[in-house]
């Protein structure tokens, strides 16, 4: 019998709409002047009950509202959607329920209404405390904003985390840790921070190409990473994952069921999920697009276009990959039951030793863990192990 942390089991709602699209944002989000919030209600409601059908009998641990800007949505939405859930599966008595919002003044002024929906932890998509950045980011708010948002957050969430993109354009390491310092002292345990990527198909993607600007080297971006590390380490908010610290007690459920590799029902407009039915694990994918979604929802009841049964050695691969991004690390024992094998034979003794001695990873009797070091080669440990 698996005795591993396995019994957590999430609900990923996808909001696909955005006041304006970012040049960097390579998300499912679409701009689209109104929504008929009433019709993406409806939509929602019946897929929700499409999915539960497969996932009868199980608690919900945690609840995310992600985007696309689901800030946008009106808190009658997310309340319905919640009454809903709750129709469907148990809630656990700690359950998180979280959503992302951007910090225009706008979308902080509902914050009450979605704590009064059923809201408990928000996630603010600030960016950057600084108004050059955010303009080169092409964000809609400014810093004051920003600092206004935390400040309603803080008012009105026992829990709540906020954005942060670095490396970026110009960026030094002194501007970094001035901003990161004011950033933690704006925090309440929890904060995501990525380093600025190009991804294909932006707006950013051609500007950069075109040499409209440059993104930190290597080195500079390593650099900004270990800085970055310490002092999160030094506020008592270290890194439980790649690209998110936080104060124990306040790590992401959310996140943490995905990299755990445990199970989440994913509805809206290009949601993933991964759910076991009779012993077998499935990843569930619905149709991108909102109105293609939409059109299927009412034709057919839901929008899922994808229910692809993961053979023994895809829920291996999936697991590890996720499990090395935390600091925890990967259970051995889950390994052993997806792949069927001993540890001993899932990789060579040769190569754990060569990662182990260059610093790279750590193995212990229950998980195998990248070191901090580590988690800034990934790739680089997962093309070698895999
Ligand atoms: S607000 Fe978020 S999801 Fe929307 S375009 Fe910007 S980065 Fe993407």
């Amino acid at each position: 019998m698996l005795n591993v942390q396995c019994d957590d089991f999430g609900l990923y709602v996808h909001w696909p709409f955005c006041k304006k699209k970012c040049p960097y944002c390579d998300f499912n989000s679409h701009v689209q002047e109104s929504v008929d919030q009433s019709l993406w209600r409806a939509a929602f409601k019946t897929e929700l009950a499409y999915i539960a059908e497969f996932t009868k009998g199980k608690n919900l641990s945690s609840i995310f509202f992600g985007g696309g800007t689901p800030s946008l949505m009106e808190a009658q939405t997310v309340a319905s959607i919640l009454a809903d859930a709750n129709t469907h599966w148990a809630f656990d008595d700690d359950i998180e329920i979280t959503l992302e919002a951007n910090p225009t003044s706008i979308e902080a002024q509902k914050f009450q209404d979605f704590k009064a929906a059923g809201i408990n932890r928000v996630s603010v998509g600030v960016q950057s405390l600084n108004d050059d950045a955010l303009q080169f980011l092409g964000r809609e708010h400014n810093a004051r904003e920003a600092v206004r948002a935390l400040e309603i957050a803080q008012k009105t969430f026992d829990r709540f985390s906020f954005d942060l993109i670095y490396a970026r354009p110009d960026q030094t390491l002194k501007e970094w840790e001035e901003e990161l310092s004011r950033a933690i002292d704006l925090s309440k345990g929890h904060i995501s921070l990525y380093q600025l990527t190009i991804e294909q198909g932006t707006p950013f993607y051609i500007q950069h190409n075109r040499g409209d600007f440059k993104i930190p080297e290597t080195d500079l971006a390593a650099d900004l990473y270990e800085l970055t590390n310490k002092i999160m380490a030094d506020a008592n908010m270290p890194a439980y994952e790649v690209s998110n610290y936080a104060a124990e007690g306040h790590q992401s459920k959310h996140n943490m069921i995905y990299w755990r590799y445990d199970d989440y029902a994913g509805v809206g407009p290009g949601a993933h999920g991964r759910v076991t039915v009779d012993g077998a694990k499935y990843a569930t994918r619905t149709h991108r697009a909102p109105d293609i979604w939409l059109e299927r929802n009412k034709a057919q009841g839901h929008g899922y276009h994808a229910f692809e049964k993961l053979d023994a050695a895809q829920s291996f691969e999936e697991c590890f990959m996720m499990g090395m991004r935390i600091a925890e690390g990967v259970s051995i024992e889950k390994l052993e039951h997806l792949s069927g094998k001993k540890f001993a034979d899932i990789f060579t003794s040769d190569k754990i030793n060569s990662l182990a001695q260059e610093g790279l990873i750590i193995v212990t009797q229950t998980h195998i863990k990248p070191t901090q070091k580590g988690m800034q080669r990934l790739n680089s440990i997962m093309s070698y192990l895999l």
